[in-house]
């Protein structure tokens, strides 16, 4: 479902990303772990092609993310992206943030787009949300639309960029089980997070990386108890 191979990247002549591949099949959860400023947020954004590479390969679904002929906001309908800050329209109602993209983008008639919304609001528990706005939600709540709105656009993938660094600790464990419930359902996902209990519970592999490069890419129970080097060994420690 989505392959980088031999991805490499620079910022000017700063190395952010060497020579990174990953595999990812259909139904699999693929958690992304590393100190701060190892290139986390630039790998996973290289899928949807938010950030140009400069060496190497990156397909989705069978299609070339570098190719000038792709049609990357094609592309990034497919690939459904959650952030830190949740990016909500703070003057749209959460329906409103729900079936915009829906209409604008996939053409839906507006009665189809609420329905969908709707339905994908009852399964995060949030239908009684539905006509407030996102101000007046918590940053949990915040979350789980943004989620949730992705999940509107019938994503073939779904990319979590630290969907919970931002929340406070009683608003975490919300994302966290609606996350949890899109593993389980089977959706094909990469997840950036230092959440190890979430890790644990669903997550297929564990990449480590350090310093732009992927250290580790290996089974869960390998990383936690066997990780091959001494930097992921350390970091784990920390971290758990
Ligand atoms: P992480 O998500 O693991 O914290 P990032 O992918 O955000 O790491 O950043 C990796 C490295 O690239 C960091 O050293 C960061 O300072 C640098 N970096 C990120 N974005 C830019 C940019 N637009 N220009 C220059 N350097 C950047
Ligand atoms: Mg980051």
């Amino acid at each position: 479902m989505i392959s980088l191979r031999n991805v490499s990247k620079w910022y000017g002549s700063f190395p952010v990303l060497k020579e990174c591949s990953i595999e990812v099949k259909k139904g699999e959860v693929v958690v992304i772990c590393g100190p701060s400023g190892s290139g986390k947020s630039t790998l996973i954004k290289t899928i949807n092609g938010l950030e140009a590479i400069q060496k190497g390969d990156i397909q989705v679904n069978g299609i070339s993310v570098q190719d000038k002929k792709t049609h990357l906001a094609l592309l990034r309908i497919q690939i459904g992206m959650v952030f830190q800050h949740f990016e909500l329209f703070p003057h749209l109602s959460i329906t409103e943030n729900l079936t915009l993209a829906q209409i604008k983008v996939l053409k839906r008639d507006k009665s189809s787009a609420i329905e969908k919304a709707l339905f994908m609001l009852g399964k995060v528990g949030l239908l009684a949300q539905a006509d407030k706005f996102p101000p007046q939600l918590s940053g949990g709540q915040k979350q789980r639309v943004a989620i949730t709105r992705a999940l509107c656009m019938d994503p073939l993938a779904m990319l979590f960029d630290e969907p919970t660094s931002s929340l406070d600790p009683e608003n975490i464990s919300e994302v966290l089980d609606v996350m949890v419930q899109l593993a389980n359902e089977g959706m094909t996902m990469i997840v950036v997070t230092h959440e190890m209990g979430f890790a644990r519970k669903v997550a297929d592999r564990m990449i480590f990386m350090d310093e732009g490069k992927i250290l580790e890419d290996t089974l869960k129970e390998d990383f936690f108890h066997q990780a091959k080097t001494e930097r992921a060994r350390d970091f784990i420690a920390k971290i758990l």
